[in-house]
């Protein structure tokens, strides 16, 4: 078998035009399934060979005789989990790029810092009770999606004040450090058994990006202004070359536990540390992202990275069809779909 005799599917939504192009890029045939509305963005781009319109993403599920016919192979991303149950991909009859036991210990909270912490990474500090709050800290919700609503607080009276206006929310208080935030990407090869650094981005948050731009006077002048974390956009970044060392043995680290703590294949295939750089040059993770995410959109066709190693086109999305399309070859494809 060869890479035209599998089809690469994913939802279209996300990072679904990387993934596909990069699919179409390694000579794999391409399936999009789409909401109604967002079919002609696919179609316009050309990096669809077939589309299925569908009203919610959930109908993925009925369609699994005719996906597992064309030998899909589906590719999550970002929007699986907003939209769909981490439960209901246990049962998917379709190849999946990934392991699914992944999936919760990235979720939950304590089990992603239970992973991140036995991987020797510096996390935020998280206060059980507000009472103990001796730092600036970060307030975050359960399933905030884009940080809607995070709120910082420099003491335990001030987080009191702004909890008040969130009844019955569920919430985590992270210690805020201070520093520039980055997002760190590699991907991680089962079959040849290396790790890549394949770029890094920053956020491009509302209006947490735009504060700077409003002198303090005038934000005292407009009384209240608190930061909010909406993503709109993403921007490359390059970090100092004397980083990369450390940034490669945390991935490294990152890998190494979740074959002891999750499953023997553990985490493998596109993943992102979320965190922060300090002053000091100390690097603080309080996210993985155990797949591929949205801030590897901008480095198509390449990173300064990717062009590094490969010398041509390889975007994210590109690199999981090249692994899928040496997995094929070499016929171990069930080493690296579940
Ligand atoms: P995601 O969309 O990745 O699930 P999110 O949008 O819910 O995440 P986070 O990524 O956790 O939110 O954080 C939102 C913003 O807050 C980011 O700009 C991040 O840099 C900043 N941030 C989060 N935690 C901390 C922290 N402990 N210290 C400093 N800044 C932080």
């Amino acid at each position: 078998m060869a890479a035209n005799d599998y089809t690469i599917g994913t939802i279209g939504s996300h990072s679904a035009l990387q993934i596909l192009k990069g699919a179409k890029d390694e000579g794999f045939k391409t399936l999009c399934i789409a909401k109604k509305g967002a079919e002609k963005v696919y179609k316009s781009f050309g990096v669809a060979d077939e589309i299925i319109s569908v009203d919610h993403y959930k109908e993925l599920f009925s369609l699994q005789d005719q996906l597992v016919e064309k030998n899909t192979i589906l590719i999550p991303h970002g929007s699986f989990i907003a939209y769909m149950k981490i439960e209901d991909f246990k049962d998917l009859r379709v190849m999946y790029f990934g392991n699914k036991d992944v999936l919760e210990w990235e979720s939950a909270r304590d089990l992603e810092r239970e992973w991140l912490s036995n991987s020797n990474i510096n996390i935020p500090k998280i206060f059980n009770k507000p009472e103990d709050i001796d730092r600036p800290v970060i307030v975050k919700f359960y399933g905030a999606k884009g940080g809607m609503g995070y709120f910082l607080a420099k003491n335990t009276e001030d987080f009191y004040e702004k909890i008040s206006y969130h009844i019955n929310e569920k919430y985590v208080i992270q210690e805020y450090i201070i520093g520039v935030p980055a997002y760190f990407h590699y991907f991680y090869s089962p079959l040849n058994n290396e790790l890549e650094i394949m770029s890094f981005d920053k956020r491009y948050e509302s209006n947490v990006d735009s504060i700077g731009r409003i002198s303090a006077r005038d934000q005292f002048a407009l009384k209240k202004i608190d930061p909010s974390y909406v993503v709109v956009g993403n921007i490359p970044i390059t970090v100092r070359e004397s980083l990369l060392p450390e940034i490669y043995d945390m991935g490294e680290r990152v890998i190494e536990k979740s074959k002891e703590l999750i499953s023997k294949r553990g985490l493998f295939g596109p993943f992102c540390l979320e965190g922060v750089i300090t002053p000091e040059a100390e690097i603080y993770i309080f996210e993985i992202s155990a797949r591929i995410v949205a801030g590897t959109n901008i480095f198509e066709p390449y990173s300064p990275y990717t062009y590094i190693k490969y010398g041509k086109p390889m975007s994210t999305g590109r690199r999981i069809a090249l692994e899928i399309k040496n997995a094929i070859e070499k016929d171990r494809l069930q080493d690296i779909v579940c």
